[in-house]
Order: C-alpha cells, then structure tokens, then sequence
C-alpha cells in the first residue's frame, strides 16, 4: 500500500502523528493508498522551515527566482502525462481532462516566469524639487495553500507559482482525498532547485488548517473549496491578522435564448455540466431556459447524454469518470430524488445507469421544470445532474442569477449581441461567457466569483494574485549635492 507522507525542508517527512486516512481509487472503489494526517507539531516545522528560508529567499534576485520558475514549469511539462495519471487515479477524472487541468496549472507557471516584468513598480521623478518618490511591492513572508480535491494540481499552481516568484515561501496543504499530484508538484519543485524550505507540503485535515491559520509566522493564505470552509477559513485567518482569499462554491447558470445556436448550446451545456463528473466550480448546473428554447433544447441536451461513455479514467473511450468518494455519489443520486419528490421531471435518471464493480459511478442526470424551493436547485450539488428552470423572459433569468447565494461563473448563449452585452453588465458574478459555458480566465487575468462564492477582497492568480502575494512599500528619496538646508518645523509640503 503506497504510504503518503509530508515535504518538510527539502525531504520527505515520514509522518509521526500517528493519525492516517485512507486515499481511494475511485474508479475501483479500492484502497490505493494511505495518507499521513499532520500534527501540529509537524505544520509547525514546516511553517519553520518556509520562515527560516524566507530571509535569503526574498532577497534572490528577481532573475534567480525566475529562472528556477522556468525549471519548474519545464519539469512539469515533461512531466505532464505522469502528473496527469496520478490525479486520475484519486480524482477519478478521465486523463484527456487531467491533461487539460495540468495545461492551464502550466499557465499560471508561465505568468509567474515573467515576474520581472509583474512586480516593475513605479517611480515619480521630481514629486518635489529634489525628490523622488517610487513604490516597490515586497513579499508578506510564509503563506499558506489549502486546496480542495477536484483540482488537486491545478490550484496549487494557481497559488504557489506566484507566491514563491514573488519571494514568499510556501506551504501547501493538499486536499486529503487526492494528494499524490499536487506530492508530485512538490517533488518537482525541489528537483527544479529551489532552496530547501522554499516549498513544504504537508498533508492533513482541519488540525493542519487550524494550525496554519493560527500561526503567527503565517503572513497569508489562499483557500478554495467548499463554502461554509471558506468561511470558516476567511473568519479565522483574518482573526488571527492574516490576509485571507478564500474561494467557496458556485451554482453557474447558463442563459439560453430563444435566438441561441441550439447545437452550440446544447454541446456547451453538456460538456460543461458533465465533464469531471460536474465536480468542477465552473461547471454548468443550472439552464435557464427562456421562453420557448426550452424543449428543442432539452431535446437536443438528451441526445447527446444518450451517446456519453462513462467509465475508469484510464480507459481512453471514458468521456466520464466516477465521483470522488461513494458517499458523495450517494448524495448527488439523493438529489435526482428529492427533485422528483419536490415535483422536477426527471427527464434522465443517472441512477438507472449499471456498472460493474464497486467504483463510485453514477449516470448522468437531467432535470426539467425545476424551482428555485427545490433542494437540487437551492444546493451545490457537485455532481452530473443538470437543471432546468424554465424562464418566460431575459430579466427573468438574469434575476434567477442574481438572487442566487452565489456568484461565481455565469453564461448566456445567444446571437443577440446586444442582449449579451445587457447580460454582461447585470449578471450578478464574477466570470461572465458569451457563448462559452465554462469561463475560465487565462493565467494574465485573475479568477473568483462574487457573493458566497469568494470571501476576502483579492481574487487569485494573474495580477491579483500577485496583489494579493505582495504589500507596497514607498520610498520619497532626496539627494542634495551641495547640501543645503535649514531647521523647519512645519509638515513637509511639495513645491
Ligand atoms: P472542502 O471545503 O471540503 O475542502 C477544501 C479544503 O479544506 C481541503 O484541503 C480540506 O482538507 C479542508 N477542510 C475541510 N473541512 C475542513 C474543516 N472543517 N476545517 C478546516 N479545513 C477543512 O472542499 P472539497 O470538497 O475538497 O472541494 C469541493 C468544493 O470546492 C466545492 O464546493 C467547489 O465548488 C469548491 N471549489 C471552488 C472553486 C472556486 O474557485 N471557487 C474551485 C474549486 C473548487
């Protein structure tokens, strides 16, 4: 049985806790693994080691710090397939999805690769007669990644990449359900030669998050995952004085109008509610369907999940894998039974789907005339079920949005463009698509939601991301030569 421990200072850290929780193959429904949990003994020596690194790490010249970010990004992309295959075998995802996951980590490496040109500053020559004035943006010190286990190698390049390029020194706490990628990650960011300390990981539950969270060399920390834990997170952390960006979850609406390309719309709803099992943030879980698009679209949706092959993840003819763990795949069918009972139509039943073995497979689901009092639409569902609520007009679904709790992505498939343009300016969230249902930002913008979906004021990677990694620090600087000056007791005025 593969053992999983911590990366303490450089090393491995076999874990001495003595409290261990096993990791699945969610496509066997097998043990494949058992993980270390951390004491806080062991946080603490891993936020030593990223405290006692830090000093002689955030004055590494800008080039050194990226260079070495170039050796890590070029180790990840020779690396990709292995990366890719080891979160297939805890995620469950299928590999082609693994290797896109891995491509847009890669992204945010690359951003990161050009910090010299992110963290140029700004300078005011003259601000007064002699005076120059330039603000430079430092470092915060050790900063903290707790991750969630749908992108267990994708959101810990959206964190640390900047973070160390930046001149911080990171510890990452993985999600405890699939932490072999992001161990991966970690190996390969000391093969990539960054000194001892730079990058730790240890793995655990709430002991280690509390931990990290309370730590008083603990300057920062980046959090996605679950709502109420990103609020517990947010509460937490700033209690304790830290800077805190905790991302939750989402229920994303896609709007499709009357005009819409019913083809286009169609594949983008299906691919974006049922790719990775709709264990994605930005998955699509909700159609508002306007006026009369509703049924030649749920037609159309229908078809196209008729022709889904959903299998083990390693198998190259699976379009879908398993869910993360049997408990959660026995929540999400409880959703397709609720609708039911609370008057949905279930228009597919993923619960008639059969499969062999004990993997935590489930089929993918379709809901038609859902409410917004049902249980399948008021929770994130986290899973392959799409809903659809039926709206008579535009404003009517657009309000369906913004009296959501959530706010992170929402989509709008139309031909209309200035209906898309009404819609990008009063949809109530974060990252808006106009005929793209699952928008992602590229690495140079930053991502997060609104509402429930982002607690704390910075989103994370791209230019926030390195906001958020970063304080100012001002100098006013005056060089006189000869010296003149006098003894003047008044506020210091430009002139
Ligand atoms: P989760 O909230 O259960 O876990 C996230 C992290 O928090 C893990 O590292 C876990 O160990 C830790 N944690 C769990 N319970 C804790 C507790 N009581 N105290 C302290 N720490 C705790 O989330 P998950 O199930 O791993 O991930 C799925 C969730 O993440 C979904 O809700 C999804 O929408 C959300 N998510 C959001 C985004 C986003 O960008 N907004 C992206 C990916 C996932």
């Amino acid at each position: 049985m593969k053992q999983i421990h911590h990366l303490i200072d450089g090393a491995e850290h076999v874990g001495t806790s003595g409290r261990t929780q096993p990791v699945y193959n969610p496509a066997t429904g097998a043990q494949s693994g058992e993980l270390s949990l951390a004491s806080v003994d062991e946080v603490d020596a891993a936020v030593a080691s990223a405290q006692a690194a830090f000093g002689e790490w955030s004055k590494t010249s800008v080039a050194r710090r990226t260079k070495l970010m170039f050796a890590f990004r070029n180790l990840v992309v020779d690396n990709a397939d292995e990366l890719a295959r080891r979160l297939t075998a805890e995620h469950g995802k299928v590999h082609s999805d693994s290797m896109g996951e891995v491509a847009r980590g890669i992204e945010n490496i690359e951003y990161a690769c050009d910090l010299a040109e992110h963290l140029k500053g700004s300078h005011s020559e003259m601000a007064s007669t002699g005076v120059d004035v330039y603000t430079v943006r430092r470092p915060l010190g050790v900063v903290a990644g707790i991750t969630p286990f749908n992108f267990p190698a994708m959101i810990p390049m959206w964190m640390a990449p900047n973070a160390v390029a930046c001149g911080n020194t990171f510890v990452m706490k993985p999600s405890e359900r699939d932490p072999s990628a992001p161990m991966f990650i970690a190996e390969l960011f000391q093969e990539a030669g960054f000194p001892p300390g730079v990058f730790n990981a240890v793995n655990g539950d709430k002991v280690a998050v509390d931990r990290l969270l309370e730590h008083p060399d603990v300057k920062a920390a980046s959090f996605v995952g679950s709502t109420p834990i990103a609020k517990y997170v947010y509460a937490t952390g700033t209690s304790h004085g830290k800077r805190i960006q905790a991302l939750g979850g989402a229920k994303n609406h896609m709007v499709v109008l009357p005009d819409a390309d019913i083809d286009l719309a169609a594949d983008s709803a299906v691919s974006a509610a049922y790719g990775s099992a709709g264990e994605r943030c930005m998955a699509i879980s909700v159609v508002a369907a306007v006026g009369e698009v509703a049924d030649p679209l749920i037609d159309a949706i229908k078809v196209r999940m008729e022709k889904l092959t959903i299998g083990d993840g390693t198998d190259p003819s699976s379009e879908m894998g398993p869910l993360i763990t049997r408990e959660h795949r026995d929540r999400v069918a409880g959703y397709v039974g609720s609708a039911a009972d609370q008057g949905a139509t279930v228009v597919v039943d993923g619960r008639d789907a059969a499969f062999d073995g004990d993997g935590f497979f489930l089929g993918v689901s379709l809901l038609d005339h859902v409410t917004t009092e049902m249980d399948a639409y008021k929770d994130e569902i986290f899973g392959p079920v799409l809903s659809v609520v039926r709206c008579d007009t535009f404003a009517e679904a657009v309000q369906l949005i913004a009296d959501n709790p959530w706010g992170n992505g929402a989509a709008i498939f139309t031909r209309d463009g200035g209906a898309a343009r009404q819609f990008q300016e009063d949809a109530d969230a974060g990252m808006i698509g106009i005929n793209v249902p699952v928008p992602v930002p590229v690495g140079y913008h930053s991502f997060g939601g609104w509402k429930d979906s982002l607690f704390g004021d910075t989103t994370m990677y791209g230019p926030e991301g390195i906001h958020f990694y970063t304080r100012p620090k001002v100098m006013t600087t005056r060089w006189p030569d000869p010296v003149k000056s006098t003894v003047d007791l008044g506020f210091p005025t430009n002139h």
